[in-house]
């Protein structure tokens, strides 16, 4: 595709711009978090059905080049299982955008130096629980020290920032805000609590379950003094710690969901293209990829599913329906 002079704004029906593309390039994963995957029994998609790097590079190049997005994130499945992850790095940091990593950590120190070489900046690592047994018990893999490691391999390799994603559990971590906030501020890496959402494998989800971001907020207020730090389009609420240590985010999907400021779309490792996390509706684009059709193929099909993307989810009403995929197999 031919760079163009000025980029063509997707704007969704409800007023707002897509810029950011969210690319999942494995189903597959090590872990098995109870709130995302069954501990047995998932399906792998064939090796020819995962969009290969070269038709990833064309997807974000037209999204990038011709929509001007300007955020990229990687993510799973866990990314690191897709052999050769830095090369594709590489090809995606061509397109002159912000490449963002999303990963459980588990194998990151064997990848950090090289994903930074390739043009890897940022990075999010996965991790629900700073206790070993419990760390277990939630993603059945006994990985923690492996995992501590690859932050620590992230802060060498220099990414910046990295960011440490904990889905928030009642009765099930909810006991470990105040520890995630100092081990964030000891560490110099930003905490972001994410409130749980219903894209389980099981069918455990329940808004009983859910930590309210207030509720984060307060708990760690009430230990670490903070102020809020006001909002760009992010999804994260940020609060600065008011000793200047640090901050902190909380993404609060459930209970002040960000719908209004969303800017995102996805596209699944099989190349099937998402206008949310909870869409219903998928579009095929490696169809399209594969017959090889003309830029202009791929520039209509993406503004006529954009064309689809609706205001916001419906969590917790009567009319919300689960996707029928689970967060592994969308790329959360
Ligand atoms: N495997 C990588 C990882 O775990 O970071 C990337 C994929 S994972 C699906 C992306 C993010 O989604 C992780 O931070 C994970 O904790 C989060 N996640 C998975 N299931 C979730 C759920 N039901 N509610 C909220 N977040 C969830
Ligand atoms: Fe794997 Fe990430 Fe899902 Fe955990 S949350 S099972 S690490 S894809």
């Amino acid at each position: 595709m031919q760079p163009q002079s000025s980029a063509e704004d997707l704007i969704d029906p409800h007023g707002r711009t897509v810029r950011d593309l969210r690319i999942s390039v494995t189903d597959r994963c090590n872990f098995r978090c109870q709130y995302c995957m069954p501990a047995e029994g998932m399906q792998w998609l064939p090796r020819e059905e995962i969009l290969s790097f070269e038709e990833i590079e064309r997807f974000a190049r037209i999204c990038t080049e011709h929509f001007g997005f300007d955020g990229i994130r990687l993510t799973g499945g866990e990314p690191l299982v897709r052999a050769h992850l830095p090369e594709l790095v590489q090809r995606l940091a061509s397109l002159n955008v912000d490449i963002a990593l999303t990963t459980n950590g588990a194998t990151l120190r064997l990848h950090a130096a090289a994903l930074a070489k390739a043009g890897l900046k940022r990075i999010n690592i996965s991790l629900d629980s700073l206790r070993r047994d419990r760390f277990l018990e939630l993603t059945r893999r006994d990985e923690l020290d492996r995992v501590m490691d690859g932050i620590d391999s992230a802060l060498s390799a220099g990414l910046n920032p990295v960011k440490i994603n904990v889905v928030m559990m009642r009765g099930i971590n909810d006991d470990e805000i105040v520890d995630f906030a100092r081990f964030g501020r000891e560490k110099g890496v930003t905490v972001r609590f994410i409130e749980f959402m219903p894209l389980e494998a099981g069918d455990v989800w329940n808004e009983s379950l859910v930590v309210p971001a207030e509720e984060i907020v307060e708990t760690i207020n009430d230990a670490i003094p903070m102020e809020p730090i006001t909002r760009g389009s992010e999804p994260a609420e940020r609060w600065r710690y008011t000793d200047g240590n640090g901050e902190v985010g909380v993404i609060a999907s459930v209970t002040r969901p960000f719908c209004g400021n969303c800017d995102r779309v996805r596209i699944t490792a099989e190349g099937q293209f998402r206008t949310c996390l909870f869409a219903v509706d998928e579009f095929d684009m490696r169809t399209l990829l594969r017959e090889e059709a003309d830029d202009n193929k791929l520039v209509e099909a993406i503004k006529a599913a954009v064309g689809t993307k609706w205001a916001g989810h419906s969590i917790g009403q009567v009319n919300f329906i689960r996707p029928s995929r689970t967060m592994s197999q969308i790329g959360g």
